[in-house]
């Protein structure tokens, strides 16, 4: 067996979500309303080559799952690069590589993203109804998204997921709707409720769909049956349709029905900080590590030393919870 990375609180870690850029094109507004803070200069970003040898390292120590995201992962100039780069590693013990993106560009790139070693891809869509869309993501481009979604599918990107972010006041009525898209599609719907890392810091709890509310919406139009019972570190509960058509719905709940204790994720932020939890309020800089020259082994070290500092979990239900400084676009959601 080889290295594993485990926690204080004797979590292994087996899954790195690595933002490749703080950029993005899209202007959600339970994320970037206000547009993009100051972005960090080019020098202090994580290269290609920087990223590819800390994921070889992290490869090394047990990181079976390798999730690319941003910022719009694919506003980086050639992210096939990183991808083909990235491949590599499934022959020293990574099992997935997958990428989330907003579909805007996978009309023309789904088929390089999978030419590139790509496995699997996760992309946002909330709203199936234009004007929804529009005011969800400050763009109006509900159409281009559709076709990014079919794009991956025929690019062969299976299974494809599908995020949605239900709000309240905004898209709570198109939750069966959308499991209805999952079944049509055959695509795993995911749920999601809000959280707190909008930039805006406007969140408020009534906005939140709770899991249960979002589960109930769907099993009134489409019964749902549990997929397992053994859910280990997945973010979300998954279910099948009970009549036995395509699709899946996923609903992940952070805010009410927290998971933290089987959490297994670390992230690597575009300028190259470890961040232990989505809502740690302080970060470890591997960059900075790395640049100084220090060793494998104590790169290593220092990786394994940060992992015990993770959080035990978040602290959203907690009378003194502080929100994050940087939000889900510069974290890599
Ligand atoms: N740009 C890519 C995209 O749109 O999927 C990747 C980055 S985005 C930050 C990753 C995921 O985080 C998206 O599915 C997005 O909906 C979700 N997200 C962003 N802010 C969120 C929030 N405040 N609460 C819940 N999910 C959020």
């Amino acid at each position: 067996m080889g290295a594993t990375l485990k926690d204080s609180y004797n979590r292994t870690i087996r899954d790195l979500r690595v933002s490749v850029t703080d950029r993005c094109n899209f202007r959600c507004f339970y994320c970037l309303p206000h547009g993009e803070p100051p972005i960090a200069p080019k020098e202090q970003m994580l290269s290609y080559e920087e990223i590819e040898y800390v994921c070889d390292i992290f490869v090394e120590l047990g990181i079976e799952k390798i999730r690319l995201t941003g910022g719009e992962p694919m506003m980086r100039r050639d992210i096939e690069t990183i991808i083909s780069k990235l491949a590599v590693l499934k022959a020293k013990g990574l099992l997935d590589l997958a990428l989330t993106t907003n579909g805007y560009f996978l009309p023309d790139r789904a088929q390089s993203l999978k030419e590139a070693g790509l496995d699997r891809i996760t992309i946002s869509l909330d709203s199936l109804k234009r004007d929804v869309f529009k005011q969800m993501t400050g763009v109006d481009v509900l159409d281009r998204v559709l076709s990014g979604i079919e794009a991956a599918k025929q690019a062969g990107l299976q299974p494809i997921k599908i995020n949605a972010v239900i709000v309240r006041g905004h898209n709570k009525d198109e939750v069966a709707d959308f499991a209805a898209f999952a079944r049509e599609h055959d695509v795993k719907m995911r749920f999601i409720e809000f959280m707190p890392l909008d930039s805006g810091h406007e969140w408020a709890r009534e906005q939140v769909v709770s899991g249960r509310e979002i589960r109930e919406r769907i099993n009134d139009r489409f019964p749902l049956v549990p997929v397992d019972a053994y859910r280990g570190s997945e973010t979300s509960a998954r279910y099948r349709f009970a009549d036995g058509a395509p699709g899946e719905i996923g609903i992940i709940a952070p805010v009410t029905e927290p998971f933290c204790g089987a959490c297994s994720r670390i992230r690597l932020t575009a300028d190259g900080q470890i961040r232990t939890c989505l809502f740690s309020t302080i970060e470890h800089s591997l960059r900075d590590v790395v640049r100084t020259g220090a060793t494998r082994p104590e790169i290593i070290d220092f990786i394994e030393t940060v992992v015990m500092k993770k959080e035990p979990r978040h602290y959203i239900n907690d009378p003194g919870f502080v929100a994050p400084s940087r939000t889900m676009s510069f974290i890599g959601g």
